[in-house]
């Protein structure tokens, strides 16, 4: 076993998964995809087989143009995690992006998140870059 200390990563999801693999890859191009029903129309995240809507199969892939609104958040200020303990604090955040879909994600680029962040507030995809795929992160307009 070697001494050296390794930096600690990010959690990343693998890109074995049916039904997220197709969404994983499309961040690699930093494009955030979703599904829409072919035939009701409804918004399907997160991905799967099957529509929420009417259980149709026929789901057709849309990309977002990455836009959003802070739908709730939340900051974590303690985490034991070795990546995300020097991130700390940071803000949690459901994320509505304008074609939708709700996500969960991290907001950066803003120095007190406390005070920084806020429901309602609009914000856009900021993704931070990785060897097989990228993870969709938002930042303030
Ligand atoms: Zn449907």
């Amino acid at each position: 076993m070697s001494e050296e200390k390794k930096v600690p990563t990010r959690p990343l999801p693998k890109l074995t998964e049916l039904d997220t693999a197709e969404f994983w890859r499309g961040t690699k191009d930093k494009e955030f995809r979703y599904q829409k029903c072919a035939n009701c129309g409804t918004v399907v995240w997160h991905p799967r087989a099957h529509c929420t809507g009417c259980v149709d199969g026929d789901l057709q892939w849309h990309v977002s143009a990455g836009q959003g609104t802070i739908y709730s958040y939340s900051i974590v200020r303690l985490s034991y995690h070795p990546f995300f303990r020097g991130k700390a604090p940071f803000a949690v955040a459901y994320v509505d992006l304008d074609e939708g879909p709700r996500f969960l994600t991290n907001v950066v680029g803003v120095d007190d998140p406390g005070a920084d962040v806020h429901i309602g507030q609009r914000v856009q995809l900021h993704w931070e870059e990785y060897e097989e795929l990228s993870v969709p992160l938002v930042t303030p307009v």
